[in-house]
């Protein structure tokens, strides 16, 4: 039996998406159906949230593997840039079949966005990886990648409503201007590279979503940014995630470690800048 991955993206998109069941590495969420959040057969009941992989495959890999019993993992974007395994997180994202949406770093890696946007360290990583690393199916997955999906009751981001692929979303007036412009009751966005959470009591109010913290989106709409998987920049070095439970309308924070050093390691040995594999070590 064929279950479709409800992605809110246009017709093509969706038959790109329309996967088959079964066993992989584990994991059981592609074994469910996923016509809708919420539906009466096979309900998503706990979806892993995820954002900025940036190619360190330890990082993800130590997140999927604590995401292995969910129903469905979603991805926010900024899959490569910055770390030595863009490929491998590539491959990750198509094999468990996880919807994604498209990152600053992965629209610069197939010529959407100008490396003049970067830092000279961004630059140089996003340039080897478009011109040294990526192959031609990494390259076509990159370009398969909406900007925007709608997952009932959610809706998905790198950036923001406004401006999906770009914008950095750190203030209470920024969030205002995101909620009025969509209607569902919880935008996932990334880009940042901080949890944070915004809650829509008319006024945009800010909360930093702490480690095993849940917020209920139950009777208020949120813009919720689950932090960073591969580069987390809060001063925590640990992988950052969240999981959704559709059931209490909660959404739950939290980190894991993984092996940092390992990733430092590899951005040196790739010639990538030291700075992008230090940084890895203070979480910033
Ligand atoms: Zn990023």
């Amino acid at each position: 039996m064929e279950a479709w991955l409800s992605c809110g993206a246009d017709a093509q998109h969706c038959r790109e998406l329309k996967v088959k069941p079964r066993a992989t590495d584990g994991h059981t969420f592609l074994s469910r159906s996923t016509h809708a959040l919420g539906a009466e057969r096979n309900p998503l009941v706990r979806i892993g949230i995820i954002s900025d992989i940036h190619s360190n495959i330890h990082a993800l890999d130590t997140v999927l593997d604590e995401l292995r019993r969910v129903d469905q993992v979603i991805c926010l974007g900024d899959i490569v840039g910055y770390g030595a395994h863009p490929n491998e997180c590539i491959d990750k994202m198509k094999d468990l079949r996880i919807p994604c949406v498209l990152g600053n770093h992965d629209a610069a890696c197939i010529g959407l966005l100008s490396l003049g946007w970067f830092n000279p360290y961004a630059a140089n990583a996003v340039r080897w990886a478009m011109e040294e690393e990526l192959t031609k199916d990494s390259l076509d997955y990159l370009r398969s990648l909406p900007t925007s999906r709608r997952i009932e009751p959610f809706y998905i981001v790198h950036g923001s409503p406004r401006e999906p692929t770009t914008e950095y979303l750190t203030d209470a007036s920024q969030a205002r201007a995101s909620f009025d412009l969509c209607k569902e009751q919880v935008v996932f966005v990334g880009h940042t590279h901080v949890p944070l959470v915004f809650i829509d009591r008319g006024r945009a109010e800010e909360m930093v979503p702490s480690e095993g913290r849940r917020v209920s989106y139950e009777d208020v709409r949120l813009i919720y940014n689950p932090g960073a998987v591969g580069q987390p920049r809060d001063g925590d070095p640990r992988a950052a995630y969240s999981i959704v439970d559709t059931s209490s309308h909660t959404i739950e924070q939290h980190r894991v470690e993984y092996d940092v050093q390992e990733a430092r390691a590899d951005i040196i040995e790739a010639g990538l800048p030291r700075i992008l594999g230090d940084r890895l070590t203070l979480g910033c």
